[in-house]
């Protein structure tokens, strides 16, 4: 079955190209999944086809109005019932692995994008389910977020990668470690060795290597993740019972 993501942008040629090229290509040309994108300037009630309005209250830049965004949601709804509507937003919650897991299993979403200052906030209470940030930045719109989320979500669906044992050691899945480092052809480049017990042939070797890597980088790069890691039980303890 495929997983279907409409994006609501008045930037549909941004999506595109991005989910036309490589793996996200191949897995719609496969049928895996399927991108349409709706923009609600398609749904403006004046002839300027306006999308925006300045803010009530005062203050810098635009708004986008409700009633076209409004429109182009229900447009989708109507087509596609997509099982989740979210609107990218810095406000929203956080992007993580466990939410894409999580949207993974829903079979379609509904990406909506603000741009300017952002979206009328009534389009955030009264339409959409659920806000979502990609990160504690401002983007100049919600097009990036969008791709985020298809990507991550995509590539966790059976049969977008070809080698799903990969998919599985990542950063982030599973257990909260980041993940080891990965080495190709050449042994030594520029005077760089590969670390020699990748070289050993001894898989119970490269195997405590690699966890003692990940629990070290993750120690000293995400402490937020490592003390989850930490909280997370006896299945998820550190392999060398190190508590710094
Ligand atoms: N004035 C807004 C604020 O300060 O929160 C920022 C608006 S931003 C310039 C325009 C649009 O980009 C937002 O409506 C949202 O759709 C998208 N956007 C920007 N940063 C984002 C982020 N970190 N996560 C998700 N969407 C983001």
């Amino acid at each position: 079955m495929s997983f279907r993501f409409d994006v609501v942008t008045l930037f549909p040629e941004l999506i595109e190209p991005y989910v036309a090229g490589s793996i996200l290509g191949r897995a719609r040309k496969a049928g895996l999944i399927e991108v349409g994108s709706t923009n609600p300037r398609d749904y403006a009630e004046d002839r300027h086809r306006t999308v925006d309005d300045a803010p009530f209250g005062g203050g810098a830049g635009m708004v986008m109005m409700p009633e076209p965004l409004f429109q182009a949601i229900e447009a989708v709804r109507a087509a596609h019932r997509p099982a989740r509507v979210i609107l990218l937003s810095p406000g929203g919650r956080l992007l993580t692995q466990d939410l894409v897991r999580e949207y993974a299993a829903l079979g379609s979403l509904c990406l909506v994008c603000g741009r300017y200052e952002g979206v009328d906030e009534r389009i955030a209470e009264h339409v959409v389910d659920e806000q979502l940030s990609v990160g504690d930045y401002v983007l100049t719109g919600g097009e990036l977020g969008a791709l985020a989320v298809i990507d991550a979500v995509s590539r966790t669906l059976p049969g977008v990668l070809g080698n799903a044992v990969g998919a599985e050691e990542e950063s982030f899945t599973g257990v909260s470690l980041l993940e080891h480092a990965q080495y190709t052809r050449p042994r030594e480049w520029r005077g760089h060795e590969v670390p020699p017990v990748l070289l050993s042939g001894d898989h119970a070797a490269i195997a405590r290597h690699r966890q003692e890597e990940r629990e070290a980088r993750t120690r000293s790069r995400r402490p937020d993740l490592w003390a989850r890691y930490r909280g997370a039980g006896d299945d998820e303890a550190p392999s060398n019972g190190k508590t710094t």
